[in-house]
């Protein structure tokens, strides 16, 4: 289910701990060598306090029916129980504070590593359901590196502490921790077994969580929840959200019914274990072959030894748990950039290797089909754009305009022939001094829930500061006078999502993308239907100035209207993946062929009946 690749391999446990603690060190070094301190000094305090608790009983034992009490032998052990309880309870205070401190830490350490290394993957990742299944383990167990150290500390802490414990025993007996250890092991070796079998279980429904998750958004959704009371399709969605919730409880409960059905056995096993040593206690103490101090030991020892191994059972069960995600997130974290088939990562000595716009840019023999499909989009283009032109892409929908867009633009590379700016493979091209050589926008931009500003100001974070430069952008895609109105002018929030926020129709915010890509002074400008969203005016009034909007620059956009496109100085007419025809609107008029069926169809649609 998860994308694995030649170069991805299971990390044996051992490096995987050892991973998850460098990460862990590396979110805040001071405060993870605080933790280890604060980890050994806990660790000897229940076996020093059981120790001087025995010393107390003995001296007391030895002191009675003495005339003269010697005081400091019955109050030295006392005075430093007190000693030790009160750093016990220091360290344990501070130990929470310290534990806290360091999850927030490690948290926002991962976070930021997770979301890197998703930013840095290549675009093909993110056609892949596989991927997010990935992402979705990925992001929700960002907190278990932290939790992951934290049970495996605490299994140190507590694995010392029961050594010392079982040691104190074994001086009465050494049968006695012995008998203990036999008692303990099954459930050492259980509760990991059953946290593996939760996990596995999870990772295996991720796809059905990632479905719920999505419907849950859909009935949360202000823009969804429109259409869904319209259909009244409410119930069908909550009821498919309620069958896939019970199905994975129904499979959660199976587990923990016979986690505890087994647990129970063990518990009764453990006081088999336990009920013979405090016979044998009891019949030496009768004996008297062993002190007074020594049955409080042995007591108390076999509670606390129980309680440790209770606690180590259970922590390796987290453990055992975390290790199956911490998995997931470690091969996510070395996937590499270019894991899925079909696509080609940009190599790393493309790096500073600007692409020399003033030189014609050139599909050659160029097909595409998207990772894991069979169909070509794209199929055998070659076309040449000289510096400065304006070329227009037209063609039915699903023709691969918008493909041929995201070849130009570096989200693919073409799986047969090459895309070349003044004869340089695109490929060989550094892809962030590309971008900022480059103004794009798609047919689906974000609509970012920010401010108008921000909105505009994001074509050119440079920029982002210099309110006279977005407003000529706003200018020019004639986003004014829709800003102006705004309560808070440029520093509006545009959805209502937010306090005073502000929602926008979709043709006024294609006046705000447009804006975006008119933030730059860039040699290459790329529309992908750039007025699809505006009214007949306002589509106009950008084609007007189309010409001083795009002067000096080479422009590609697509469009459907026809009537825009005469424009171009180029036109490239794609069908089914292949370039059918190419010229200027007179010349594909007097061709006759697809492209002049297709004006003609919609120059009658906006005719007039009696015109
Ligand atoms: P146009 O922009 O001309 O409408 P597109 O370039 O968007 O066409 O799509 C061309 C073809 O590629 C369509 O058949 C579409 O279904 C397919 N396609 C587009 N995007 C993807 C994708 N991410 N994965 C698989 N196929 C895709």
């Amino acid at each position: 289910m998860l994308i694995r690749t030649k170069s991805t391999q299971k990390l044996s446990t051992p490096r995987l701990f050892l991973r998850a603690m460098a990460l862990a060190w590396q979110a805040h070094p001071p405060l993870a060598a605080l933790s280890v301190v604060l980890i050994f000094l806990s660790a000897a305090i229940s076996p020093v306090q059981v120790w001087i608790f025995k010393l107390m009983i003995d001296n007391l034992t030895a002191l009675m029916g003495q005339e003269q009490v010697n005081w400091q032998v019955l109050l030295m052990p006392m005075a430093l129980y007190l000693i030790i309880w009160m750093i016990s309870q220091a360290a344990e205070s501070i130990e929470g504070q310290v534990r806290e401190l360091m999850a927030l830490r490690v948290r926002s350490h991962m976070q930021g590593i997770v979301y890197q290394k998703a930013a840095s993957l290549d675009i093909a990742f993110y056609e892949t359901p596989a991927f997010y299944n990935q992402l979705e383990l990925v992001r929700t167990g960002s907190y278990r590196v932290q939790s992951l150290v934290h049970q495996l500390a605490a299994t140190v802490r507590r694995t010392i502490t029961l050594v010392a414990l079982l040691f104190l025993l074994g001086q009465i007996n050494l049968w006695f921790p012995l008998i203990l250890i036999f008692v303990s092991l099954p459930h050492l070796t259980l509760q990991p077994h059953f946290a593996r079998q939760k996990a596995n279980l999870y990772i295996n429904r991720v796809p059905e969580q990632r479905m719920m998750d999505y419907i849950g958004w859909l009935l949360s959704d202000r823009d969804a929840v429109k259409e869904i009371r319209l259909f009244q399709i409410q119930d069908y969605l909550l009821d498919r959200y309620r069958r896939a919730r019970e199905r994975l409880f129904s499979h959660f409960a199976k587990i923990a019914l016979s986690q505890e059905k087994t647990t129970l056995l063990l518990t009764l096993l453990y006081l088999a274990g336990a009920v013979t040593i405090w016979v044998l206690t009891g019949l030496q103490t009768l004996a008297g072959t062993i002190s007074l101090g020594n049955v409080v030991l042995a007591f108390q020892t076999v509670e606390r030894i129980q309680a440790g191994f209770l606690f180590v059972g259970s922590a390796g069960g987290y453990v055992a748990e975390h290790t199956v995600y911490l998995n997931a997130l470690f091969e996510f974290l070395d996937l590499p950039p270019d894991a899925v088939p079909d696509t080609l990562a940009h190599a790393p000595e493309t790096a500073g290797v600007a692409a020399d716009l003033s030189g014609p840019i050139e599909f050659k023999h160029v097909s595409f089909r998207y990772p894991g499909t069979e169909k070509l989009v794209l199929n055998d283009i070659s076309f040449t754009i000289q510096p400065g032109e304006k070329v227009a892409l037209v063609g039915e929908n699903g023709s691969g305009k918008t493909t041929l867009i995201k070849l130009l633009t570096l989200l693919y590379d073409p799986i047969e022939g090459a895309v070349t700016i003044a004869g340089r493979n695109l490929r060989q091209v550094d892809p962030q001094m590309y971008y900022q050589q480059i103004g794009v926008i798609f047919q689906d931009f974000v609509q970012y829930r920010l401010t108008a500003k921000e909105n505009v100001g994001f074509g050119n974070l440079a920029e982002i500061e210099n309110m006279a430069r977005i407003r000529k952008a706003a200018e020019m895609s004639g986003a004014t006078e829709l800003i102006e109105r705004l309560p808070h002018q440029y520093e509006t929030v545009l959805s209502r999502y937010f306090e005073d926020g502000q929602d926008l129709s979709g043709g006024e915010w294609q006046k705000i993308a447009l804006a975006r890509a008119f933030m730059r002074d860039v040699p290459l400008l790329i529309l992908d239907e750039p007025t699809a969203a505006l009214d007949a005016y306002a589509e106009n009034a950008v084609y007007q100035r189309f010409a001083e909007l795009t002067q000096g620059r080479t422009t590609v956009f697509v469009t459907h209207r026809l009537s825009s496109v005469r424009q171009a100085e180029k036109i490239l007419v794609l069908k089914e993946g292949r370039l059918i025809e190419i010229g200027n609107h007179d010349e594909l008029m007097t061709l006759g062929g697809e492209y002049a069926d297709m004006f003609k169809l919609q120059a009658e649609r906006y005719q007039s009946p009696n015109s």
